[in-house]
């Protein structure tokens, strides 16, 4: 498979090159050239596959003949080794839970699937072209793509983290793993590790010396594995005979693109909606047709603090950069904190389930939507563990959430970190 630019100004590449590159020389995000839709006889007899088979078939076409059929089944073997269940919470609206991975967020999926392409693709090389994957994060992006390349041959990972302002169970995630895995602490905020981190992919003395690479969902191998839950959530659900719809909430819109993804491959996906926070750069334009991104303002809800969404140019090219043609498949609304943790109580007090800050804006805007669409289904995509918000989850709420397993082995680990505050020392570690 080939892809190309979004700014088409640059030449078209290979999947690889697409993964180990990121974002194109010119800037712009990697779109595949050719999107071919699975036959019939795959949605008819989906509930006959397991998880890895319906993968395969959602994915094969993006990777060609680049990773074998074996090599790639067993990636997606051990990428999808957890569950996704979906949980009915009324009638008509169900949870789609993504937080039963490694690091409880829907990020692993996309963390360890490109960890284990990158993985795949350096599997021969020496140790002088390690690719190096430099990425920041407010939280969530961070322990999901250490714990996924935690180990994989030929590739480190430098994360960089605003000290102070990410949870303590995120950074018990991000600093405690070791071996190829580095956390920078640094003296700033996310806005000033994400600068840094550009500054990085611009700069011309790492020519040579290293390939730096980024894994945030601009990343292709980060993006496209994040359409297989909607595949698994349609094979639950087909049985009901009903539309679905699902509501995603979103900051990069790399989730709620994977779903248009999904859909373009013949997924019979009625409608889209995106919930968001006060960031609502998305259902502003949907409602009055102009764009226009802004600094982010911070939330409960932070994973979704984004003040100018990277993937919503793909969404466009789905839509033929058609605005109506988009209005009519994806609605949005926006929620502030007060409405969101409403939502959390009201889902807890009638329907004794616990959301986390992301998927009750998610639910939330569901809810609104089917005001209009009574005889659909409704899915709202719970993104990570409400364990991982207990500092603004309500205290009655918080209480009752169990400790997993997974964050527990995490909590007793010593953090590791090295404190930066400028860009010249980010570079004298990268370069030595
Ligand atoms: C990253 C994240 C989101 C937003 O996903 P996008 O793909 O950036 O739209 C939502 N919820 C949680 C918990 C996240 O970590």
């Amino acid at each position: 498979m080939k892809y190309f630019s979004l700014n088409h100004k640059a030449q078209d590449v290979s999947f690889k090159e697409a993964v180990v590159r990121g974002l194109a020389p010119d800037k712009g995000l990697y779109f595949p050239k050719y999107i071919k839709a699975l036959p019939d006889y795959f949605f008819q007899n989906i509930e006959t596959l397991d998880n890895v088979s319906i993968a395969y078939e959602a994915i094969k076409q993006f990777v060609g003949d680049e990773i074998p059929e074996s090599d790639l089944k067993a990636i997606l073997k051990d990428v999808l080794s957890f569950d996704f269940p979906v949980v009915e919470v009324e009638s008509n609206i169900s949870a789609l839970e993504l937080y039963h991975g490694p690091t409880m967020a829907f990020k692993d999926v996309g963390a360890r699937f490109m960890a284990r392409c990158l993985g795949y693709f350096n599997k021969d090389k020496d140790k002088k072209e390690q690719v190096t994957v430099l990425v920041a994060t407010s939280g969530d992006t961070g322990g999901a793509v250490a714990s996924g390349f935690l180990g994989v041959d030929g590739v480190d990972v430098t994360i960089l983290y605003p000290s102070g302002k990410v949870s303590d169970i995120q950074e018990k995630q991000l600093t405690t793993l070791g071996q190829n895995i580095t956390a920078l602490e640094v003296d700033g905020t996310f806005d000033d590790c994400q600068a840094m981190v550009k500054q990085a992919f611009l700069d011309k003395a790492y020519n040579g010396k290293r390939t730096l690479t980024s894994a945030n969902s601009i990343n292709i191998a980060r993006w496209l594995p994040q359409m297989f839950y909607f595949f698994f959530a349609y094979k639950a659900l087909k049985s009901s005979n009903k539309k679905l719809i699902f509501s995603v909430p979103s900051g990069n819109y790399g989730n709620i693109c994977a779903g248009m993804m999904a859909q373009k491959l013949g997924l019979p996906i009625h409608h889209f909606i995106a919930g968001t926070n006060a960031n609502n750069i998305v259902p502003v334009y949907l409602k009055t047709g102009n764009y226009n991104t802004k600094p982010s303002v911070q939330t409960i809800s932070n994973a979704m603090d984004v003040g100018a969404p990277s993937n919503f140019v793909r969404i466009e090219e789905l839509h033929n950069n058609d605005l109506e043609a988009l209005r009519s498949n994806l609605s949005g609304y926006s929620y502030n904190d007060a409405e969101t943790t409403e939502a959390i109580n009201t889902l807890y007090n009638n329907n004794n389930y616990i959301a986390d800050p992301h998927g009750a804006i998610g639910y939330l805007a569901l809810k609104q939507h089917l005001a209009k669409e009574k005889k659909s289904h409704g899915i709202f995509l719970e993104t990570a563990h409400p364990i991982k918000f207990l500092d603004v989850m309500p205290k009655n709420i918080a209480i009752k959430i169990k400790m997993p397993s997974q964050i527990e082995a995490v909590l007793h680990n010593k953090k590791h970190s090295i404190n930066i505050s400028n860009y010249e020392q980010l570079k004298s570690y990268l370069l030595n």
